[in-house]
């Protein structure tokens, strides 16, 4: 690790709990190849404390940070300016120090749309159906929409929150409609897609063996279909390993949290990230 002076610049990621993001171990890795004088740290901040934390970040000349779970959707309100994109979404993950005060973006959108942006498709006339309705599944209807699909569909479980969410896009930019559909009514619809993402938990470890979609009901997706997960712990998870059987082309979540912390880190010190060596470093922690 390289020396930390009186001149060095702090990152950090804030969250609550915090002590299991791999951020920190991603990040340092990629600033001391760059050689660059930041060093970045873990913030655990309850919620009750993120206005005064905030503030103190500005006296102390932090230069940016990560957001995570549970203030992702709060500090909004506390920064003086958000992209149009982390709007819509209405998710910030990533802030930084301007002459104006904070300005916050979010780099899951990127993240999410790397592995597949440069695949020949006509996403125009692909539906992608979104397995979860949570925050992650936010940023995924956002980067759909940028590749240029025009209908998606989202399932959930609870039919409350799932309206709401197909609700909360209504009147935005958003430029894919929406639909809904209850889990008992994938089986109707996993025909139609050529692209399957699980925004889910189901499957993280240590819940190593669940699958958010039985093998039986994965053949019946087209033969030329994708299947993309965004649970990256285990490397591949059963819904992956599943699919590969069949021969389906896979994505795993570990390039997308590569490629969101790499655009951040862009951000702060404008420089070109070495996604190699945060993709090793996370391999090498995760032993993968
Ligand atoms: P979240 O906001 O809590 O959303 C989780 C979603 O999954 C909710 O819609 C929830 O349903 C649904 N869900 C959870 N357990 C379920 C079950 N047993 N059956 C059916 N639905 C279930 O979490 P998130 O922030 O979106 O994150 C979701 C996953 O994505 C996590 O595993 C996270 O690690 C991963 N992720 C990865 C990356 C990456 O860079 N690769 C980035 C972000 C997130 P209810 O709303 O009904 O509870």
């Amino acid at each position: 690790m390289s020396i930390i002076t009186g001149k060095t610049k702090l990152l950090g990621i804030i969250g609550d709990p915090v002590k299991h993001s791999l951020s920190p171990v991603m990040q340092n890795a990629a600033i001391n190849h760059l050689g660059i004088d930041y060093v970045y740290v873990p913030f655990p901040i309850k919620t009750k404390d993120l206005t005064t934390a905030i503030r103190g970040f500005a006296s102390i000349g932090v230069a940016g940070f990560n957001v995570t779970i549970p203030h992702k959707q709060t500090i909004i309100p506390l920064l003086s300016e958000v992209t149009p994109t982390a709007k819509l979404v209405g998710a910030v993950n990533t802030v930084w120090y301007t002459e104006m005060g904070w300005k916050g973006t979010n780099t899951d959108i990127n993240g999410f749309l790397s592995p597949i942006r440069s695949l020949k498709r006509d996403w125009s006339n692909i539906t992608p159906i979104i397995l979860g309705n949570g925050g992650a599944a936010r940023a995924v209807v956002v980067g759909l929409a940028q590749l240029g699909c025009l209908q998606i569909y989202v399932v959930g479980r609870d039919q409350q929150k799932l309206w709401r969410f197909i609700q909360s896009w209504r009147n935005t930019k958003l430029t894919a409609t929406l639909s809904g559909y209850l889990w008992d009514e994938l089986s109707k619809i996993i025909e139609e897609t050529e692209l399957l993402i699980n925004t889910t938990s189901i499957g993280m470890s240590p819940n190593i063996d669940d699958s958010p979609v039985e093998s039986a009901l994965l053949t019946r997706l087209p033969k030329n279909a994708m299947v993309y997960d965004l649970v990256y712990m285990p490397n591949p998870t059963k819904l992956l390993k599943n699919a590969q059987q069949q021969g389906l082309i896979i994505i795993d979540g570990l390039e997308m949290l590569v490629q969101q912390g790499a655009v951040s880190l862009q951000l702060w010190s404008q420089k070109p990230v070495p996604i190699d060596i945060m993709t090793q470093s996370l391999q090498d922690h995760l032993n993968l």
